[in-house]
């Protein structure tokens, strides 16, 4: 398999093959994630992906599962996503399992970016965002300085091949069809302030709108939600915006991850400035706690990303009791400042 950059992959997706199908992000602005700020996004001519799927074929001998990398990959046009996919199940007949992120830029509109935006302010270091995982791929040198601001494809060749087109209902249906079987969505906050503060590129309207776009579809929705992004003076609405988009589009999965900031994002100057001041243990956890609360719809919670400092898993509005018992023992028994490992601000 041929990779370039380092690889992330959702937790869940730890088993399955990684199949790089895109490089990068094509928004990139986000101003918490260093995932992919050291490259400008372009997408692989589908010849080069569909010959890393037919050597994995000789090289590996049992393929049950099968993660497209790297972000927003959803946002490839409807026809390569459905050929790669029909290719992987021909290829691989024991495969049951295809996932992909999907941001809901690339589900619900247009990739226009907001009017007076700005570029993101450093390129990163290509180190784990919230909710990814590397995989251990190698690492490419850091790109030019233009590289992080481009969210137009800049390969001509193989890249602009329709990914500013948002997915219909429709498109969803024919790869759900082909095979696709869950796309990670990055809800990270439902509060409007709190998204355009990260420059998420989205209003929770649009979150919701996406959210909905893919239960039509009859996919599965796994949200990943990214407490602490508030800071300590937004935690409340937050948290608060985030079970009303959750309940709005009342998803299969809610996936919580922590904030932890990486050296050299955006958001790692604007702590640095004293922009943004960030939510200790205890505020993660009680924001945590009025997120569990404020959460109506039948759901289940998966806490399964190293960045949390308590593992939560269970089924909502069941165990809600029992979850909320959990956060309430750690806030008050726990030296909570040994909650995350010593080194993992170094991972
Ligand atoms: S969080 Fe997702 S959409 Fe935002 S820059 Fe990172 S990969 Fe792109």
């Amino acid at each position: 398999m041929r990779y370039e950059g380092q690889i992330y992959r959702p937790p869940c997706e730890a088993h399955s093959l990684i199949v790089q199908v895109t490089i990068g992000c094509p928004w990139n602005r986000c101003t918490f994630c260093g995932m992919y700020k050291d490259r400008r996004f372009r997408t692989r001519p589908i010849d080069d992906v569909l010959d890393d799927l037919r050597a994995a074929r000789h090289s590996y001998r049992h393929v049950p599962s099968i993660f497209l990398a790297d972000g927003n990959t959803i946002a490839l046009p409807t026809r390569e996503l459905r050929m790669l996919l029909e290719e992987a199940y021909r290829l691989f007949p024991e495969l049951e399992h295809v996932g992909t992120y999907g941001g809901a830029r690339y589900l619900a509109q247009d990739l226009t970016p907001p009017a007076g935006d700005e570029p993101p302010e450093s390129r990163g270091t290509a180190s784990s965002a919230a909710g990814e995982e590397p995989t251990g791929a190698d690492t490419e040198p850091p790109g030019d300085p233009e590289a992080a601001t481009s969210w137009v494809a800049d390969d001509p060749g193989s890249v602009q091949r329709g990914i500013h087109a948002g997915k219909t209902v429709g498109e969803l249906v024919q790869l759900r069809e082909a095979g696709l079987s869950v796309v990670y969505l990055g809800l990270e906050s439902g509060d409007e302030e709190v998204l355009r503060r990260v420059k998420k590129g989205v209003t929770p309207t649009e979150m919701v709108a996406a959210g909905r776009k893919l239960k039509e579809a009859g996919f599965p929705v796994s949200l990943y939600v990214l407490v602490g992004l508030g800071g300590r003076d937004r935690y409340r609405e937050h948290a608060l915006g985030t079970a009303a988009v959750i309940n709005a589009i009342a998803p299969d999965i809610v996936r919580p991850r922590t904030l932890y900031i990486q050296e050299d994002t955006p958001l790692w100057h604007q702590r640095r400035r004293g922009e943004f001041v960030e939510a200790g243990p205890r505020e993660a956890l009680l924001e945590t706690r009025l997120l569990l609360e404020n959460i109506t719809v039948p759901v289940t919670l998966v806490s399964d990303h190293i960045t949390n400092y308590l593992p939560l898993h269970g089924r909502l509005p069941h165990q809600r009791d029992q979850l909320i018992a959990a956060i309430d023992r750690t806030l008050a028994e726990s030296d909570l400042g040994s909650l995350r490992p010593a080194h993992f601000e170094h991972l």
